[in-house]
């Protein structure tokens, strides 16, 4: 299909995060990246986000539109304040609700998700119609993200109350995560606005409650996953998470695309949040921002022989922290540090809690959500640990490569895909790449990189090999607009 041929030129695009707004993970930085690559192949985009709380409305030049719509959630009408801001050149409506949003938090507080999340979300889904309707904007195409939009496309699908201007688009929703699913009592079907007969297993029911991404994977016109190892996973009971006959039946309109890189954003040479920059043709900043996370991180520099291995992440069973803390000692025995970065659940936090207590100055341990020592970390590190059980796409070991840190990863998900294993005869070959989940596997594949790392030549050339990498979001984005155009075409 050519992609001049552009028969869809309006995209609403609807997700619960876009980054430098509000972020959780990944999907912030996607909601950020992707629509601007898309823009720039001529679609109107306009993204649609929650204002949450903790916005900081000054620092992001968040104004408020004037205007306000009213917003039906389980039969009340809920008044919305549409605020707007631009991120990328790409103008976002936030939808403002008191009860909803005005707390701290994107889903949740320390005391788990928020009880009224389905409500929540009900409301972005429903409030983005009203604003298309407001704003009598006929996009052709609506792209939802993960289980919060998923009933988007749900409504588009089955139309259960005026869609206005929205009539007639095709949904599309993309899987970030297929660990989150929306899952609420089967008695709270009502608050989701769907029609009657969606309350079943051809519907929203799942396992005796509902899942709000059931509600959408089952209707959309198209469903996109964000990398093709995923996509294939996903059908499978290993990784598809009980909705694997679901995706089977659908396989034929599931989509596996890889997520891009704002290089914008991630690219050592002109990264402000680094010390100091460097790039492949002159690497000598990369020094100065090790020393720079060494000290950040409470590190003794002076006994540093290995390599400084980085890990930045969510703190949660997928990352498979378990693997560093089983083999924690034995990557200090060969001379390794380590230094971590992540927010999550508190038996993972109080594990690496330990291991750091019980090595100061080798283990730096860093528990809190902070984009500078990220970057630091990307910038600093000799090495980027991603040991993820299952791992959709995985954004950080695309940053790590760019950053001339090569990242050592388990073979699933989006990892397989964008890392390949260094062959140091050869030269060829981008970072580590274990396949079985098991300590010694990780523990092996860690020893070789401690190995290469030793050895400045072999270790340079595989720095310039990741660094040489191009993930930029422009083919990524000619496949999603490719997928729009065929999508609105069915319909
Ligand atoms: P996921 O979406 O599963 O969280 P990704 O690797 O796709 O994983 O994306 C993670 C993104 O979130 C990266 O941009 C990473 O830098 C960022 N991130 C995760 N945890 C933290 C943290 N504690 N501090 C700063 N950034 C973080």
């Amino acid at each position: 299909m050519s992609v001049s041929s552009t028969k869809v030129d309006k995209v609403l695009f609807v997700t619960p995060e876009i980054t430098p707004l509000a972020k959780s993970g990944g999907l912030g930085d996607v909601a950020a990246g992707l629509p601007p690559a898309l823009t720039a192949l001529g679609l109107d985009m306009r993204l649609v986000m929650p204002l949450y709380g903790h916005i900081d409305r000054q620092v992001h030049d968040v104004t408020d539109s004037g205007l306000e719509l009213v917003v039906p959630v389980a039969g009340e009408m809920k008044p919305c304040r549409v605020w707007q801001a631009r991120v990328g050149g790409c103008p976002v409506y936030l939808l403002g609700n008191e009860q909803y949003f005005s707390r701290p938090g994107l889903y949740g507080d320390v005391y788990g998700d928020f009880g009224d999340n389905l409500e929540r979300f009900v409301f972005l889904c429903r409030g983005a119609v009203e604003l298309a309707r407001a704003l009598d904007w006929p996009a052709q195409v609506v792209h939802a993200h993960d289980w919060q939009c998923a009933l988007l496309p749900a409504y588009l699908a089955t139309r259960p109350f005026d869609l206005g201007p929205l009539d007639g688009a095709a949904g599309i929703i993309t899987i970030h995560n297929l660990a989150f699913q929306g899952i609420y009592p089967r008695h709270d079907f009502h608050i989701t606005g769907l029609p009657h007969y969606m309350d079943n297993m051809e519907g929203a029911e799942y396992w005796g409650n509902i899942s709000l991404l059931k509600a959408g994977l089952m209707t959309a016109g198209a469903i996109t996953t964000v990398s093709p190892t995923y996509a294939a996973e996903i059908q499978t009971p290993e990784l598809g998470m009980g909705m694997e006959g679901v995706l089977r039946r659908r396989s034929q309109d599931l989509h596996g695309i890889i997520n891009g890189v704002d290089y914008a954003q991630w690219s050592p040479e002109n990264d402000p949040l680094l010390p100091a920059t460097y790039s492949a043709g002159d690497l000598g900043g990369k020094a100065l921002c090790r020393r720079a996370l060494l000290e950040a991180f409470g590190l003794d520099a002076a006994a540093q022989r290995g390599p400084v291995m980085g890990f930045i992440g969510r703190l949660t069973h997928q990352k498979g922290l378990s693997l560093i803390t089983e083999a924690g000692e034995a990557l200090l025995d060969m001379g390794a540090s380590l230094t971590l970065l992540g927010t999550g659940d508190a038996e993972v936090e109080a594990a690496l809690s330990r291991l750091a207590a019980r090595h100061p100055g080798r283990v730096g341990l860093k528990l809190t959500f902070s984009e500078p020592l990220a970057h630091l970390l990307q910038g600093g590190s000799d090495l980027m640990l991603m040991p993820s059980r299952f791992e959709p796409c995985g954004l950080n070991q695309m940053y790590a490569l760019r950053y001339g840190t090569p990242p050592l990863v388990h073979a699933t998900g989006g990892l397989k895909d964008t890392v390949t294993p260094f062959d140091q005869a050869g030269g060829a070959g981008t970072g580590f790449v274990f396949s079985e989940f098991n300590r010694e596997a990780f523990l092996e594949l860690a020893m070789e990189a401690g190995r290469v790392f030793a050895q400045p030549r072999s270790w340079r050339r595989l720095m310039l090999n990741g660094m040489a990498q191009d993930f930029s979001w422009t083919a990524s984005a000619r496949r999603y607009l490719e997928l729009y155009q065929g999508t609105a075409k069915k319909r």
